[in-house]
This record gives C-alpha cells, structure tokens and sequence, in this order.
C-alpha cells in the first residue's frame, strides 16, 4: 500500500459525528480502534456515545457555539441519525465537510423528498401521493381505491406517525385523526418479506455492498435480522444493485442502509434509506471481515474500503428494554453468554424503558435463528415472530 493510504490516519484526523446514540458510540469505537480520534455532538439528548468518544458537545444542535466548537474541535464529520437540522448540516459541511452530504441527508430525512427521489430516478418504490389537504386526500384514496398507509411527511421512524387506512374510511375523518399534517400516503403492500442492504459509497465513487439482512419486527421495532436473507440469489443480486443505484444517484459518500420489500412475485420495492449506518448491519461487527462503522470510518475519511465479505451467516437479535425484568435489572445473561458462537453489545444506557434499544447479540453458524428463539424462550419471550 502506498503512504498515501495512511496519511490520514498519521495526521491525526479528529472524526465529528452529530449525535450521540448507540450507533455514535459504536462509530467511536470502531475510531478508537483504527487510531482516529473522535467528537461526539449529543444535541444535548441521553447519548450513549459519551462514554467512549474523546470529546463531547452536550448542546443542542441548533446552538451556534456548538457548531464552532464542534468545527474547531473535528477535522471531518458525519452524522450518526437523520433528524438534524439542515442548517446545521450546511455550517458543517461548509466548514469541515460533512459526509454523507446535507443534500442526500436531507432527501432521506424526509419521506416526499425521498419518495420523490426514488421516482425520479426510476427506483422501484410504493405508490405514493404527497398529501397537503383533505381534497388532496380524498382524491388519493380514490385513486389508490383501497388499503394504505398515511405517513408523516418529516420525522418518521420505526413506525411512528403512521396511520394505517383500509379504504373504507371518510377522508374527512382519516384527515381529522392524522391532525392535518403534511403527508405522504403510500399504497399498502402485500410483501413477503423484507430486506435491507448496506451500500457503502467511497470518495471516489467506489461502492460495495453486503449481504442482504433479512429483517423482522416487534411493534414496528427491528426484532431479529438473519444474514444472509433467505431469498433467491437472483432477488439478491438486484437488491444489491438498487442500492448502489441509490447510492450513486445522491453522490453519496458513507454508508447507508436501503430497506426493501419483497413481493411474493421476487420483486424489490425500496421503503426507505437510512443515511447512516443501520440497525440491520449491526452483525457486521462479528460476522464480517469489515463492519460497517469501520467503513463508515473508511469513506468518511477517503481510505479505499473494505471487505464487506460475510465469515459466517448469523442473526443478530435486539436487545429491547422488554427483555429487561425491571428498568434497571438486566436479564439473566447467562443463557446468551453460554450460546456458542455469540456475543454481546451494551449500550450503556441505564434504564430499560418500553421497547428502548439496549443492546444487541449477534449469533454465529448455520443454527444461529434456532439459537436466537431458544434464547428468547429462555427469557420467556415468545419466539421470533412478524409484527
Ligand atoms: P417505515 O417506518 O416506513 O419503515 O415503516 C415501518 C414498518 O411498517 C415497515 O418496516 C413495514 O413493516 C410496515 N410498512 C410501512 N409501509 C408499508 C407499506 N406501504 N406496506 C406494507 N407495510 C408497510
């Protein structure tokens, strides 16, 4: 490798990541292990990064001071969740650069401005009608002419502010009980399955992609992702495709998550793009030969990427604050820590509240879904199961 490769690496490159979750805290540690130092922005939120970054910012990030210091303090930054302001994506952007871009942060960030990305580079996704009034809605569900899902324009995640319609309904009272917000309405789909990939983008327009993480929920939680999904090696393939598609259509640079639905038919639809990386690439960590912080690292710091090579399939299994007996009594650890081929991640956070994500484990090998339902039956939790 040429000495350029570690250039970076030797000036003592400062990372800044806006947010502090557990998906900053796992960004700073891959830092940590690579030599880079890092800067963690909390937003003045409960971050789980803290305790492992070199430096924090606990202000919030509409705080002029914050982004000065914030500037001062990285020599480069990412951000680690969607829903930051995109003034202070700009500010950063401007200053230190900022990768992904403010732009593609912004379009994923945002469910028109994403659907309206897909369409308008020919990206399979869900039809889809922009809903800013009841006339607007009546005439979308009687286009549609059956079930949907209303979505909140801005802001949505893991199924918060979604209103599920079967057809039936009086726009006038759909469009009451949603509170009038500006939405996208979005036709229901049958799917099969669904499905997410993790593309990573480099500085010169370099892509790689891993294996497709099947996914399944609690509650419109991630609950379990088994790697590599179980579909045809061709739906695979595209899946894999589409994403590099996305990626390079935003000029990104970084890792993202793109997540899929699988019709019964084999065909993809893109739901949505995580901007950063995602839940269902945690088992990157232990069951491939580069995670996907560290390639986050990799891209963010214009180091070639690396192997997204998948060492064995495996499930990784959230850890949800409902495993957690009482808000700050962990579960009995033992059954997990003597499952072979399995490991353990804590976030640090100290009260298990509702479905809180606490933790992840990933397990190893070819019986790695059997080993993740005993392990649940061991917590008296149901076995894996769909929403
Ligand atoms: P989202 O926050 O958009 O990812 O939605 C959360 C979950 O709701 C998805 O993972 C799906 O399980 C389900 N969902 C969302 N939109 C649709 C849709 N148009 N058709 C069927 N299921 C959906």
């Amino acid at each position: 490798m040429s000495a350029s490769v570690f250039f970076p690496l030797n000036r003592q490159q400062v990372v800044g990541v806006i947010g502090g979750g557990q998906l900053g805290r796992m960004l700073a540690l891959a830092a940590r292990r690579m030599g880079v130092r890092s800067v963690v922005w909390t937003g003045g939120l409960e971050a789980p990064a803290v305790e492992v970054a070199d430096e924090i910012i606990d202000k919030p990030f509409d705080d002029p001071q914050a982004l000065r210091d914030f500037c001062a303090k990285a020599t480069v930054a990412t951000v680690e969740f969607e829903n930051i302001p995109l003034a202070t994506m700009r500010g950063v952007a401007e200053t230190i650069g900022l990768h992904p871009s403010p732009e593609a942060v912004g379009i994923c960030q945002n469910r028109e401005r994403e659907k309206n990305f897909l369409r308008a580079n020919g990206i399979p996704c869900t039809a889809f009608w922009v809903i800013e009034t009841l006339d607007d809605l009546t005439s979308a569900m009687t286009e549609l002419g059956g079930a949907g899902v209303l979505k909140t324009a801005d802001f949505g995640y893991d199924g918060k502010g979604q209103l599920r319609i079967t057809g039936s309904e009086n726009p006038a009272d759909v469009w009451e009980k949603f509170g009038k917000q500006r939405a996208v309405l979005e036709a229901w789909v049958p799917f099969e399955k669904e499905i997410s990939v993790m593309v990573v983008r480099g500085k010169d327009g370099e892509t790689a992609t891993y294996d497709p993480a099947e996914n399944r929920h609690r509650s419109h939680i991630l609950d379990v992702s088994i790697v590599p999904a179980r579909v045809d090696e061709c739906v695979a393939e595209e899946a894999r495709r589409i994403a590099e598609k996305v990626a390079s259509a935003l000029g990104y640079r970084g890792i993202m998550g793109v997540e899929f639905f699988v019709k019964t038919d084999g065909s993809l639809l893109v739901n949505e793009m995580a901007p950063r990386p995602h839940n269902s690439g945690h088992h990157t960590l232990d069951a491939c030969v580069t995670s996907q912080f560290e390639q986050q690292l990799r891209a963010v710091l214009g180091l070639p990427l690396g192997s997204t090579r998948l060492v064995s399939p495996c499930v990784m299994l959230n850890l949800l604050g409902d495993f957690w007996p009482g808000e700050t009594e962990p579960p009995d650890w033992t059954p997990l820590l003597s499952t072979p081929d399995t490991t353990l991640h804590l976030y640090g956070k100290r009260r298990a509240i509702g479905m809180r994500k606490m933790g992840h484990t990933t397990l190893l090998g070819t019986d790695a879904l059997e080993k993740a339902e005993a392990l649940k039956a061991a917590w008296g939790r149901s076995s894996v199961a769909p929403d």
